[in-house]
């Protein structure tokens, strides 16, 4: 019997490359799937695309979506990141770098992708303990948009198939996710987590996506391979 497919959804992040990998690990034919959504910088989507090739994806497709011309994120409009803030502060409400309904607009890219590969499988890396208090990170979010994918398509309707959202690393801290990752050998240098590289090519190490990222590290007791400016 040929290997199930997967449809992988990839940003480049630190979380999305051990998604991958368990999907990988899981025995599925890989299909990664990134998108040029018109975010600050293109370093994380060039992460992508060194990931897909180091983790074998059977097809990288990066898709162009212009969410800069809808805006409302410091991600995709001219709204500064903020910098240095505590856990807590970052525990507190949604920050700035949320972009509007992001992941239900990549999911449903990738809904219409595993339709059309006869895929019933799509993996995402949210989670929800050491997370920037998206709301579509949450259990909820993908339970509720897993039921919705099985009355949205044609191959659940008709062809009785059963589409399956995977967050494999959604109960997992960020510390939990670089264990994980490194026993499933991704190499994370490959990965980019900043909001705002520097002009020298590093990471910031202020952001909240750098924090969360150098605490995974620390209390994984791993070193990251990424440069980083603090
Ligand atoms: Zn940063």
């Amino acid at each position: 019997m040929p290997a199930r497919r997967a449809v992988i959804l990839l940003s480049g992040g630190l979380d999305s490359a051990p998604a991958f990998a368990v999907a990988r690990a899981e025995g599925f034919d890989c299909y990664a799937l990134s998108f040029d959504y018109g975010q600050r910088h293109d370093r994380e989507l060039d992460s992508a695309r060194r990931l897909a090739a180091a983790l074998a994806a059977k097809e990288h497709l990066v898709l162009r979506l212009d969410l800069r011309a809808i805006g409302g994120s410091a991600l995709t409009a001219d709204i500064p990141v903020p910098k240095g803030r505590s856990h807590e502060a970052m525990g507190a409400g949604i920050p700035v770098t949320y972009v509007p309904a992001r992941n239900t607009i990549f999911l449903s890219h990738a809904l219409a992708w595993a339709e059309v590969l006869e895929s019933q499988d799509i993996f995402i890396g949210v989670n929800m303990y050491d997370f920037s208090g998206y709301p579509d990170c949450r259990a909820e979010y993908i339970a509720a948009f897993e039921h919705m994918a099985n009355l949205a398509t044609k191959a659940g309707v008709e062809g009785g198939s059963r589409l399956t959202i995977h967050a494999p690393l959604i109960r997992l801290t960020k510390a939990q996710i670089v264990q994980r990752g490194t026993e499933l050998g991704v190499d994370f240098g490959l990965t980019w987590s900043c909001y705002e590289p520097q002009p020298d090519g590093r990471a910031c190490g202020a952001c909240d996506s750098c924090l969360l990222r150098q605490k995974g590290f620390a209390e994984a007791g791993l070193r990251d391979p990424v440069p980083t400016a603090h």
